[in-house]
């Protein structure tokens, strides 16, 4: 029995060793994440709730609302994918289960961001066996600018592409490398507003990842609680996807893409 990985700053390690094997069979394979035991990534069940932290609203304005619910809509356009189901009122007991790597969350840190340079990341907790998502939780990093209203000339980064963006992690989907035109590329730059809005390749790949599970067949209490699904699966893993901002700072994952776009 494998152990179980809770400390998520092994996460960008662990993210390299588990998917590194991986070689993209088509054009948007490379979108799909797959397990240590090749299992694809994926949510069981037709809704996701999200709880969202109210201290977005304190930091980014009301108007972050509207933004997380333009995002969750940016996928919501088939029937087959899970919906994403903002709940506005994050609790603190709910924050502190998040930190804790437990129970879905999107949230901010304003001051100690433990992940480098990244504007976010998304750490999810997935049964290595099954690829059934666990828990997810998005962390914004407040450190950063970012804002929700930006032009082609501003300094900061867009705060819509990066929340559609990590919707995108919240439903499994992993890192595009190799689609820059895709909102599931990883890294932003300034001004840029364009992965607030899915490209194809986002589209099919996720229609294609859950054409494969008939999500839309399980009802909400079938999925049960997630320490009944823990009990199906004998290893977890957590793995850690981070968003990166193109032009600052240095990463693996940023010279692999720069290397790529030579
Ligand atoms: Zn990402």
């Amino acid at each position: 029995m494998r152990l179980v990985v809770s400390r998520v700053c092994l996460g960008l390690s662990l993210l390299s060793a588990l998917f590194a094997a991986i070689v993209p069979a088509s054009a948007n394979a490379e979108f799909m994440r797959r397990t240590s035991e090749d299992a694809l990534v994926h949510w069981d069940k037709p809704t996701i709730r999200l709880p969202v932290d109210p201290r977005l609203a304190e930091i980014y304005g009301p108007e972050i609302y509207d933004a997380l619910a333009d995002a969750a809509d940016a996928w919501a356009f088939d029937a087959q994918v899970p919906r994403i189901e903002l709940a506005y009122e994050g609790s603190d007991e709910e924050r502190a289960a998040a930190a804790d790597e437990k129970g879905n969350w999107i949230g901010v840190i304003t001051e100690g961001w433990p992940y480098g340079d990244q504007l976010a990341v998304t750490v999810s907790t997935i049964g290595a066996q099954s690829g059934r998502l666990v828990s997810t939780q998005v962390w914004i990093n407040a450190q950063r600018p970012l804002a929700l209203d930006v032009t082609a000339q501003d300094k900061h980064y867009d705060l819509r592409g990066v929340l559609t963006h990590e919707l995108g992690h919240v439903l499994g989907l992993g890192e595009a490398d190799h689609a820059p035109e895709a909102t599931m590329f990883p890294t932003f730059r300034r001004g840029e507003t364009r992965q607030r809005t899915l490209a194809t390749s986002d589209e099919l790949a996720v229609t294609n990842l859950y054409a494969l599970f008939d999500v839309q067949f399980l009802s909400t209490s079938c999925a049960a609680s997630p320490n009944t699904r823990m009990s199906g699966s004998r290893a977890f893993a957590v793995v850690m996807t981070s968003l990166m901002a193109s032009g600052y700072g240095r990463s693996w994952r940023r010279r692999k893409t720069r290397r790529q776009r030579r």
